[in-house]
């Protein structure tokens, strides 16, 4: 380990052997408790064995809290989607006699509808959360701004729900972490004008600090309070270690996401429609072989969808399937070996992976190989975390790999109607963003070449240009 080198290299040369044995006993001691206190470092020092050169990351922001706000006042707000026409206000308070409550309206300062919702609370060492609220609003109208007040009492927000006709705009962000190039992508998603956002894992990168899920809640809460945020999870959402096994504390209790509504039975898999648009949210890090609930529930969930309703089916996961960035290579070989075949024969359009801190985008693959009917896969885990970016890769590039860059950054995809989707990515720049990667998509499910015909057969495929 890092921190045992370090403190095991420390020369003593006007030290007696004795106090030398002193100090060595101290030592050892000073070590054990520091990661009993601090076992994330472990998880850190860790995770950052995997040998890879990365650019310099910029410093980590915290948000320790608003002077503005009160005790009583809601922080952290943060809205998604639940099932059709409503909404979920998550929010936090440290008054625990705060009810959970979200009164709501078309004109600021007046709410003519309110509802309640439910609360929890955890605690994880010696830390014990704020009252998390989570209330369900509506039905809403389609394309429509609201005004809310969360508890009875504090500041305004207002949100706009997504269109019920095309087109529809997607931001995707992963690993996003806390620091200043957090904030230089949040600043370039909020500047364009965009219905939902995508997370493909890793929020705060809490690392079981839980102040800095308190934290990430403040960041974000500017954008995530005015458009709904979708979420799935990543390591860094796990937070569980010997010592504390029971996994996604924080993430579950800070970030439910609609997963009854899909016939899932857990927060860590689910799925959503809106707007012509079928959206499937994986888990990296729970289980997936064959005799898992998520894989029968991914199984079930395809076969409900269909084309004629959502003609653009995407799907999201933490760990990327394919990847030629030397960080993390292989790691999500498993879970493409298991589920890979049934995205596949659903006709997957896109698959979004985060992880490697980098942007990359192949062609359509399938098992490896450029297949037509296969998705385009789009790695962009480059949100901007404190770990920086995974600077190199694999040499020369492998022909499935069509643009690959480790620069900050994140992407839009604009579902223009039913065939056709705009795809870009932004790198950040100082102080605005530019387009470094751009594609238009066509639909599988407008492909005569891979749509499948009524017995189940393939017909014989032809090429499907994406290129521009
Ligand atoms: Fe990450
Ligand atoms: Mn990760």
């Amino acid at each position: 380990m890092h921190v045992q080198m370090h403190v095991g290299a420390v020369c003593l040369p006007y030290v007696s052997i004795p106090l030398r044995k002193k100090m060595e006993k101290w030592r050892v001691f000073s070590i054990f408790i520091f990661f009993l206190y601090f076992p994330q470092v472990l998880l850190v020092q860790l995770h950052a064995s995997e040998e890879y050169a990365r650019q310099a990351p910029r410093p980590i922001i915290v948000n320790t809290g608003h002077h503005d706000r009160s005790e009583s006042d809601p922080q952290q707000v943060h809205i998604s989607l639940v099932g059709k026409d409503y909404m979920r206000v998550s929010f936090v308070t440290s008054d625990k006699q705060v009810p959970s409550t979200v009164e709501y309206g078309k004109t600021p300062g007046s709410y003519e509808a309110s509802a309640t919702g439910e609360h929890t609370q955890y605690t994880l060492f010696t830390y014990t959360s704020g009252k998390i609220h989570h209330v369900v609003i509506g039905p809403l109208e389609p394309r429509t701004t609201y005004y809310y007040r969360c508890g009875g009492s504090g500041p305004e927000f207002s949100f706009r729900t997504p269109t019920s006709t095309l087109p529809i705009e997607f931001a995707v962000a992963g690993d996003l972490g806390q620091t200043e190039w957090t904030a230089s992508t949040l600043a370039h998603i909020g500047a364009m004008d965009y219905d939902v956002l995508l997370l493909p894992g890793d929020l705060s990168y809490a690392d079981l600090l839980q102040h800095r899920w308190d934290s990430f809640g403040r960041i974000v809460e500017p954008y995530a309070s005015k458009r709904p945020w979708m979420v799935t999870h990543g390591n860094h959402d796990v937070e569980s270690i010997l010592s504390y096994p029971e996994a996604f504390k924080a993430y579950n209790a800070r970030w439910p996401m609609p997963y009854q509504q899909s016939g899932s039975t857990s927060n860590l898999y689910y799925s959503f429609d809106v707007v012509g648009t079928h959206i499937i949210m994986l888990g990296s890090y729970t289980d997936f072989d064959p005799e898992s609930d998520q894989y029968k529930w991914l199984f079930a969930d395809l076969a409900k969808v269909d084309r004629s309703v959502t003609p653009w089916l995407i799907a999201l996961l933490h760990t990327p399937w394919y990847n030629t960035n030397k960080a993390h290579k292989g790691s999500g070989e498993s879970m493409r070996k298991a589920m890979e075949e049934m995205l596949y024969k659903a006709r997957v359009d896109v698959v979004y992976a985060g992880h490697v801190h980098a942007y990359e985008r192949f062609t359509r693959v399938y098992d490896k190989k450029e297949d037509p009917c296969g998705p385009v896969y789009v790695t962009i885990g480059d949100g901007g975390n404190r770990e920086g970016l995974a600077m190199s890769y694999e040499k020369p590039s492998p022909s499935i790999s069509l643009y690959r860059e480790p620069s900050f950054g994140h992407g839009r995809l604009r579902i223009v109607n039913n065939t056709h989707a705009y795809w870009s990515w932004h790198r950040n720049n100082e102080s605005d963003s530019n387009v470094g990667d751009e594609l238009w998509l066509e639909s599988l499910s407008s492909s005569s070449a891979c749509v499948q015909t009524s017995n189940g057969q393939e017909s014989p495929s032809k090429f499907v240009n994406d290129e521009l």
